[in-house]
């Protein structure tokens, strides 16, 4: 399994997940010519994206579902409400995937686990993705979660990020630099930072602390806020943590991504 992501910030969202038998994406909140752009400088063709799968219907997760769906023909993953929130955006009708939240079920040779997230959508979801036989060192099992978008972290979301290699969680914004924001009006600050809104850097710190045992080798920190948060503050608040664990913590900076690597 080879993982990426392509860009994540509050304004865009899309991972790129590689194994033997497939290439989906994790979101796709970025037009479909950046998305396309993104593919390219990994060596992936559109046209071979079998899948994307999808946390939840806001803008910067499913940005460039209308057009890519429409052009290169992918099954899109989804939940009812939210396969039910997208499809009036869209220009096309892509050959919808439903899953119950909280099932798990394959497709290729990945096997897929959702489960529900605190956040204001429809019916969000964190997912996990497993592949490998385990049967001999050719075909380990590799496991990738992605865990964005939730206003805080109950123990069960705790219990299903553990035994995963590579982890994919959100540390949106700082606090005090969001309570300073002039930009943003006082519900939108109570949105954010409310029990159905993003993870500060201290909440995902928390987050992690309280994982005994971890199986990670990566974690990345993303969907950092741009206005919001820093690399700085980021790393502030993870300093303590970084200093004490086996696990490279690896911050994604607004709007950028990582390269395609084994994980
Ligand atoms: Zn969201
Ligand atoms: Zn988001």
């Amino acid at each position: 399994m080879q993982f990426s992501i392509l860009g994540s910030s509050s304004s865009g969202n899309a991972g790129l997940l590689v194994t033997e038998n497939c290439k989906v994406l994790v979101d796709a909140g970025f037009s479909c010519r950046r998305l396309c752009g993104m593919l390219e400088e990994r060596d992936v063709r559109p046209e071979e994206i079998d899948a994307i799968f999808v946390t939840h219907e806001h803008h910067d997760h499913i940005a460039g579902i209308s057009t890519f769906a429409k052009k290169f023909g992918p099954k899109v993953f989804a939940n009812p409400l939210t396969a039910k929130a997208i499809q009036p955006k869209l220009k096309c009708r892509p050959e919808w995937m439903l899953f119950q939240t909280g099932s798990q079920f394959e497709y290729r040779d990945l096997t897929i686990e959702s489960f529900s997230i605190p956040h204001d959508a429809h019916d969000p979801v964190g997912l996990k993705f497993t592949t490998g036989r385990g049967d001999d060192l050719f075909s380990p099992i590799k496991r990738m979660a992605w865990v964005t978008d939730l206003g805080f972290a109950p123990q069960t979301i705790a219990q299903r990020i553990q035994d995963v290699d590579t982890l994919v969680v959100e540390s949106n914004y700082d606090p005090q630099m969001l309570e300073d924001d002039p930009r943003r009006p006082w519900a939108l600050k109570q949105r954010i930072s409310g029990r159905h809104g993003h993870l500060s850097n201290s909440a995902a710190k928390d987050l992690l602390a309280s994982i005994s045992q971890p199986r990670w080798s990566r974690v990345f920190l993303a969907h950092l806020s741009s206005d919001c948060n820093s690399v700085e503050a980021v790393d502030n608040t993870f300093a303590d943590l970084r200093g004490s664990v086996p696990f490279a913590i690896e911050t994604i900076l607004s709007g950028h991504g990582s390269a395609l690597a084994a994980v």
